[in-house]
């Protein structure tokens, strides 16, 4: 049983049943894709709300009574917002609070068959400039106490659209997550995340690393073939991030997608970019494959169950 580098969570490895990558890799994403009814191809912005945010060569635009042509990346609220603005007030006994905040859906390319583990290193600055932009744009809202960014590629990690896309949820709260990560960082002698990110680059778990940023498999993985993304300098959000971590993190990004793809062929996974606006909390991005099932043990404990050491995980990445 393997706990959190320091927070009170545990994993068990099962390295014992054998798992091998192909036991994981999928025939495809499992999501429909017609390119006429996609409504983030170029052309079809009218299936979408406006822009609050659209990228071209020429800056970045609102839409307004017209759609904005041309750009590389575009970000609209979300059609089937999880949170909103303007909230209904709450019934019933057991809602305590408005879920209030902003639900934003980011295009990540206009090409339809686009993909970050193909993307070149144009691209990828691009999308990591959109993610600072769109946080720091979430961030400053009064209201705004926390920016999750996530992405969930392929139908068996809950995406409905094949386009390459990730989405901004804006919270009124700090997640009880974040906060007991914050307290335990609070009590540590030094940051955590950046002991990790030293010894890791040292560790039979680093996959990658350049100037700015380690690439690992984390020593807890909680699924089979996890990575985390840190920088080496203590960096607590994208906000921090000048234009040269932005090239970098855009590299050890693709590098990243690039070595997942390869090894597992197009899985599904979730990504995850924990950070904080709070000088003490260290910008780190997870990418879990969602290739393992979560079950009634994992439900019950909270101990996930892991098939696939991260020691083996980080060897077969960087030979991938
Ligand atoms: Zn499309
Ligand atoms: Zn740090």
């Amino acid at each position: 049983m393997r706990r959190h580098y320091f927070l009170d969570e545990y994993t068990i490895i099962a390295a014992e049943r054998g798992k091998r990558p192909s036991d994981f890799r999928h025939a495809g994403t499992g999501v429909r894709s017609d390119l006429r009814a996609c409504p983030f191809c170029p052309g079809n912005e009218e299936m979408t709300p406006p822009a609050v945010a659209a990228y071209t060569d020429a800056g970045v635009f609102a839409d307004g009574e017209e759609r904005v042509k041309g750009w590389w990346a575009r970000s609209f609220l979300n059609l089937y917002p999880a949170v909103t603005a303007e909230p209904q007030p709450p019934s019933g006994e057991w809602v305590a609070d408005f879920a209030r905040g902003f639900h934003e859906v980011i295009v990540e390319h206009p090409d339809h068959e686009a993909d970050p583990s193909r993307f070149g290193q144009r691209d990828l600055q691009r999308l990591v400039y959109v993610y600072k932009d769109r946080y720091t744009c979430r961030i400053r809202e009064p209201s705004v106490r926390y920016v999750s960014i996530f992405k969930n590629r392929g139908r068996a990690a809950g995406a409905s659209l094949s386009h390459t896309h990730s989405q901004l949820v804006a919270l009124p709260i700090v997640p009880p997550a974040l906060l007991r990560e914050m307290e335990a960082i609070g009590s540590a002698a030094r940051c955590p995340y950046c002991s990790l990110a030293e010894r890791e680059a040292s560790s039979d778990r680093l996959i990658y690393e350049n100037e700015g940023f380690v690439l690992i498999a984390p020593f807890s993985s909680k699924a089979p073939y996890e990575t985390w993304v840190l920088p080496k300098g203590h960096i607590s959000d994208l906000e921090g991030l000048d234009p040269m971590d932005l090239e970098a993190l855009a590299e050890v990004l693709g590098e990243a997608h690039g070595r997942l793809d390869r090894l597992l062929v197009s899985p599904p996974y979730h990504l995850t970019i924990q950070q904080l606006p709070d000088h003490r909390y260290h910008l780190n991005i997870r990418i879990q494959p969602a290739i393992s099932t979560i079950a009634g043990f994992e439900k019950n404990t909270g101990i996930f169950i892991n098939p696939v050491s991260p020691e083996e995980a980080a060897k077969d990445l960087r030979e991938a």
